[in-house]
């Protein structure tokens, strides 16, 4: 109660009332604006710092047989690297619900993974499916973008920051999802094993600079649009339980490969053990990453290394054609909107996919062929008012050029 009849906030200085609301304490009076402005500094300590109410973990944990079934919908052929990802993505995340539900202090040690394979092979694809099939925030990010200048550099924020979009701002789901690091190979070290890499000595600076980002650390990430005034608050994001997948090419890997397990001519190594040659790299291990140029502490954050073979035509022919989300069902689905029934035949199909061969961009190449292909015809069908339409060879033939 104010001890006189009228008295003054110790905070703001406002006079408070009797019949006001406030609070009292030895040392003075505080009214009601300043508790409650209070009270919201205090929750957002809270949140920056980690004093927080846990929140129920909640997400859909498939068991890995389950994991690698729905990848199989949308992800073609890579039955290795579906399987070593589904094991280390459902270790991941039990680990994280056991001891989000023990509250023990049991180490995580963490299962990220390094996936090797030429470009358009379905890396990204990976692990962005998996990311929707388990519901956690993901980001992709270039391995390019680390600097040497520190992980707290602007670069390591932005990916976090995008990952908290993702997260729609729960920094705590922005704390498990997955941040996928594109193109790790092109910052290893240039090195007497590794004739293939341009890339000088500076890469083990930035190589550092990326580890201390896997090996888990708190970044200050700006609020939602940067930071407008001096005194907005930063968020504070762990990266300790954060899974990070990291793909690259790796060229010239097999090469390293074949050198290590002494292959000659015929396929055969000292130990006489039958190697297919034509396929070395999955025999990947990482020793044949730290020959490459990647400094051994990062090799040991990758406990999961798994490759991805090139894809051949059968391949690249059920990719348009059978996953969920196939470019020829997308295609087909568009024309249904014009009540068209579009329909590609067989022959067509096969060039397709003769074409994409010659781009060497694996199923990457599949989409920019078709939008060849169609790109006249989504300008010319609707207005056609046909119910009908084939693609056949001639056409397809036509719109690229020969
Ligand atoms: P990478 O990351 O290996 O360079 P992406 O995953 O980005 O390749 O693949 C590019 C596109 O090619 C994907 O969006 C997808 O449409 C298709 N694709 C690649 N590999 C596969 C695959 N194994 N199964 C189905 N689609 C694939």
């Amino acid at each position: 109660m104010p001890r006189k009849n009228t008295d003054f906030c110790s905070f703001c200085g406002k006079a408070i009332k009797r019949t006001d609301f406030f609070v009292t304490g030895i040392a003075g009076i505080i009214c009601e604006e300043c508790t409650i402005a209070l009270g919201n500094i205090h929750k957002d300590y809270c949140s920056q710092f980690g004093k927080r109410k846990k929140n129920e973990l909640k997400f859909n944990l498939l068991k890995p047989v389950e994991i690698k079934e729905k990848l199989d919908e949308y992800v073609i052929g890579q039955e290795e690297a579906k399987k070593v990802i589904s094991v280390a993505v459902y270790n991941h995340y039990k680990r994280l619900l056991h001891t989000a539900q023990d509250n023990n202090e049991v180490e995580l040690e963490k299962s990220n993974i390094l996936l090797v394979g030429e470009t358009g092979t379905g890396k990204t694809l990976l692990a962005k499916t998996i990311a929707r099939l388990l519901d956690v925030p993901f980001c992709i990010a270039d391995a390019t973008v680390f600097t040497e200048a520190g992980y707290v550099g602007e670069d390591v924020e932005s990916i976090l920051s995008r990952l908290l979009q993702a997260a729609d701002y729960d920094v705590e789901k922005a704390e498990r999802g997955i941040v996928f690091i594109d193109e790790i190979d092109k910052i290893a070290r240039k090195g007497a094993d590794n004739p293939s890499i341009t890339r000088d000595v500076s890469g083990e600076g930035v190589q550092q600079a990326m580890l201390k980002l896997l090996e888990g650390t708190t970044v200050n990430v700006a609020p939602e649009g940067g930071r407008k005034h001096p005194e907005q608050k930063f968020t504070v994001v762990n990266t300790q339980n954060i899974l990070f997948i990291a793909s690259g090419a790796f060229n010239q890997m097999d090469k390293i490969i074949a050198e290590r397990l002494n292959t000659n001519r015929i396929g055969y190594n000292q130990k006489n053990r039958v190697l297919d040659k034509n396929n070395m790299m999955q025999y990947i291990t990482a020793q044949d990453l730290k020959s490459f140029g990647l400094i051994p502490e990062l090799c040991g954050r990758f406990p999961m290394i798994t490759y991805l073979s090139s894809l051949e035509r059968e391949a690249l022919r059920r990719i348009l054609l059978e996953p969920k989300n196939a470019l020829i069902k997308q295609y087909e689905r568009l024309f249904i909107f014009d009540g068209i029934d579009l329909k590609f035949t067989e022959d067509t199909i096969d060039y397709i996919v003769d074409k994409t061969i010659t781009l060497k961009l694996g199923a990457r190449g599949l989409r920019s062929i078709m939008e060849r292909i169609m790109t006249n015809a989504m300008y010319e069908f609707p207005s056609t008012g046909k119910k009908k339409i084939e693609i056949d060879r001639k056409y397809a033939e036509s719109q690229m050029g020969n």
